[in-house]
């Protein structure tokens, strides 16, 4: 070719062959080696023996949104349920800032100093919004997170709120099967959550402050009513008087009440999380409870329906996902939304189509 470098009297830049680039491949990389994949069966006997590593994976499976995974869940669960049972369940609220992480960590030690084992799961359906969970976090309990009897585990975050209550159900059972005798069940006093939470435990604690002036107003009666205990906090300091007062408040509140189904009075304390003050207090009442229902009968009572409620509202979730999932119906969807949103069809027509589509397949 003719070329001033391809020229034999050529003086300038050559470019020389250089030196051999390595391989994009690294060919002394030794293979990731992941990690086996447990049998149903292999997890089953890690939960029983109290394996926190297989706790975990269970938990995890639990949580996965992937089909294949759901169904290994399942036969895991239904493994776990004939040693599940036995634990006090206990639920926590209260608004952010109550002092829920900083009560739970005291509460958590207190219960652990008696024996046993504690396990904090959370209910936070708001996590998928933050990207992230808030609630059962484990840097915000500082002590319990280290205490080698505690297993804290964060809201499960994706879905709905059905369906991250339903997690967290199944949790339950994997960690009494594990041994847990003690389940806190954690949720912020802001809205729908706590009647999930409440629908899974034997006692509902809700923690409340004192002095901010709305005593009363800052949690919706609803959640005062599904209380088993009304805790103060922050009795400290310049605040011991004010919480009080709330306290006093708060028992009046409380008669003006339906009586309980378990017939007994919800109690009002005061206490100080972060001073530990009152803590033990707090435990009594808790242990006056349980007392009460077992002998009375409620505790049974409570599970039983508790039960049959957790097996509606899977019947719900199930169907309701099964009908969103399908790719054929979230396309008729589209279609109808548009038309509805035109003014060209109402909205239970629409419904109706959709669901009549749907419905029409089983035929
Ligand atoms: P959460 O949002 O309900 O989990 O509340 P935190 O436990 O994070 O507490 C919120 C704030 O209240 C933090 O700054 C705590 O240090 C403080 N706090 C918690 N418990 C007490 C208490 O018993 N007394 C006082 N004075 N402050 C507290």
């Amino acid at each position: 070719m003719n070329h001033p470098e391809n020229d034999k009297e050529y003086k300038g830049l050559q470019v020389n062959s250089g030196v051999a680039q390595p391989p994009s491949v690294n060919p002394y990389m030794r293979p990731l080696r992941r990690k086996p994949v447990p049998s149903v069966s292999e997890i089953v006997e890690g939960v029983l023996k109290g394996d926190m590593t297989m706790l975990s994976r269970a938990v995890t499976l639990v949580e996965s949104l992937l089909p294949e995974h759901y169904a290994k869940a399942q036969e895991v669960i239904e493994k776990c349920l004939p040693y599940s049972g036995k634990s006090r369940r206990i639920g926590i609220t209260g608004v952010p800032g109550a002092g829920k992480s900083t009560s739970i960590d005291v509460f958590g030690l207190h219960v652990l100093s008696r024996g046993g084992k504690l396990a904090v799961l959370a209910i936070d359906p708001s996590s998928e919004r933050t990207n992230g969970s808030i609630l059962g976090d484990k840097t915000r309990m500082e002590r319990l997170s280290v205490h080698p009897n505690a297993f804290i585990r964060p809201s499960p975050s994706a879905g709905s709120l059905g369906g991250v209550a339903r997690k967290t159900r199944e949790t339950v059972v994997l960690c009494e099967a594990a041994g847990f005798d003690n389940i806190f069940i954690e949720t912020v006093g802001v809205g729908q959550s706590e009647t999930a939470v409440h629908s899974m435990v034997d006692f509902f604690l809700l923690i409340q402050l004192a002095g901010t002036g709305d005593e009363l107003q800052g949690i919706k009666r609803g959640i005062m009513e599904m209380a088993d205990g009304i805790v103060i906090n922050k009795a400290d300091g310049d605040n011991i008087q004010r919480a009080q007062l709330a306290q006093a408040q708060f028992r009046s509140a409380l008669h003006l009440f339906p009586p309980t189904a378990s017939g007994w009075q919800p109690e009002v304390l005061t206490y100080s999380g972060y001073f530990e003050l009152g803590i033990p207090e707090v435990w009594d009442m808790i242990d006056r409870y349980f007392a009460f229902v077992e002998a009375n009968g409620y505790f049974e009572t409570r599970r039983r329906q508790q039960a049959r409620y957790w097996m509606r509202e899977t019947i719900d979730e199930q169907l309701r996902s099964h009908f969103y999932r399908d790719p054929a119906i979230a396309r008729m969807l589209e279609q109808l939304e548009n038309r509805v949103l035109e003014n060209r069809l109402s909205s239970f027509t629409a419904a109706s189509e959709a669901l009549d589509s749907y419905f029409n397949r089983f035929k």
